[in-house]
């Protein structure tokens, strides 16, 4: 038979009413004649409710005790969601990550799966069950101890289960009807792709879109697991297409832009006057990776007489972590630096495309609508299929519109 994988997000399953609304939908996939593996996420607001009381009761937390806490909110859904079936004589049991077993590496709170044996539900399935439900976000590590995969990991868990079951499908429920070309909170008329492919998500998730976790992006495109997301509170299943992620060879006709992508709080980070010496990129950014900040963006100035300015973004709440690394560092005498700004107000607007790639004149078409618009641009950087800039945090929004126009993604499909 074949096998389908669906997954259900916290506002999917936010009650009980919604519970009955998601496995309505189950059943339908079940009469389409798939064998299903469902795959949920704690009610919405659970994790978070849980991971406050892990800080209040310890802010130097044991990692081991806070994934025991936070996972159990996909534990409750799993056995509701398994009941609501029972209840439409649909038959179905649920599965903790542990039971499964959805082997992980012990990094608690950010644990990465190695494997996912299939004999257990395969029997099962053998049995005559229809639906496993396994819940989300959690597995084992090989000490026994329970692991989570990072918040939103529950994405994870889908892709990685559609790979383990070579699922024809994986589908992604949620509380928005698919992948938009910007976010419409910005752009109200944003509009929805039908399809985008695989690389492209994985740089707007990357880059703010916040609908899927990225590392289920890069899972899908490595197994190449056809991902759609669609909304949870549309009634038929049959007319509801959402959004497909999928191989670009099935898209037709890319855009050149296919999206506009923003993450609101950056900080932009400049040591003044370093020696500008072999070794001195790995000198700076060596304790900062061991204080476990996420640097992005790395420009190095024109050097004179022999000294240099470094500047680097990372996420705005790890600027003091960041400026301990580094004052750290000048008083070890690994690095010396004449000064450290810290530019806390800054936010990055990124334009993603696939079509980038054939199309030369992206870059000097965004920076002539940023100037137009009087955006000053902080720092660059490209990739193959992407072009960020850092901008004044108060520019943003304006960016994020005026790109939006430019790159015409009101026609995007
Ligand atoms: N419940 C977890 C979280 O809120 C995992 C998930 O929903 O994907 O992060
Ligand atoms: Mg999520």
């Amino acid at each position: 038979m074949p096998r389908l994988v669906m997954k259900f997000g916290g506002t999917s399953v936010a009650d009980l009413e919604r519970i009955k609304n998601a496995a309505q939908k189950v059943k339908q996939e079940v009469e389409n004649g798939f064998e299903v593996i469902v795959i949920v996420s704690a009610m919405s607001g659970k994790t978070n409710e849980m991971v406050g009381w892990v800080q209040e009761t310890s802010p130097l937390y044991d990692a081991r005790e806070y994934d025991a806490i936070v996972s159990s909110g996909e534990n409750v859904t799993a056995g509701l969601m398994a009941l609501t079936l029972q209840e439409m004589d649909i038959p179905a049991r649920s599965w903790q990550g542990w039971q499964v077993p959805l082997k992980t590496t012990s990094a608690h709170g950010a644990a990465r799966i190695e494997e996912i044996p299939t004999d257990n539900l395969d029997a099962k399935f053998g049995e005559g069950m229809k639906v496993a439900v396994v819940a989300g976000f959690q597995g084992i590590a090989v000490d026994g101890r329970i692991t989570t995969l990072g918040r939103g990991g529950s994405d994870t868990t889908a892709v990685a289960f559609a790979a383990a079951f070579s699922a024809a499908r994986c589908d992604i429920y949620t509380d928005v009807d698919g992948i938009y070309t910007t976010d419409p909170r910005v752009v109200p008329n944003a509009a929805k792709l039908k399809k985008i492919s695989y690389e492209e998500m994985l740089e707007l998730a990357s880059l703010g879109a916040k609908v899927l976790q990225t590392r289920s992006v890069e899972l899908a495109m490595r197994f190449k697991v056809p991902l759609r997301v669609l909304s949870s509170f549309e009634a038929d299943i049959s007319t509801n297409a959402g959004t497909l992620v999928c191989d670009e060879e099935e898209i037709m006709e890319n855009n050149v832009v296919n999206g506009v992508a923003f993450v609101r709080d950056e900080a932009k980070m400049t040591l003044v006057s370093v020696a500008d010496r072999p070794g001195i990129a790995a000198a700076i950014f060596g304790p900062l990776a061991d204080a476990g900040i996420n640097v992005d963006m790395i420009v190095q100035n024109i050097s004179e007489e022999g000294r240099t300015d470094m500047t680097f973004s990372c996420p705005v709440d790890q600027v003091l972590r960041a400026e301990k690394a580094l004052n750290g560092a000048k008083e070890s005498g690994e690095i010396n630096y004449h000064g450290l700004v810290s530019d806390k107000d800054v936010a990055k607007v990124s334009v993603v495309g696939i079509g980038m790639r054939s199309h030369v004149g992206v870059a000097k078409q965004m920076f002539d609508v940023l100037a137009r618009e009087g955006v000053n641009i902080k720092v660059i950087t490209t990739s193959e299929i992407k072009i960020s800039v850092l901008v004044d945090r108060k520019y943003m929004e304006l960016a994020v519109r005026a790109l939006y126009d430019e790159f015409e993604l009101e026609h995007a499909t």
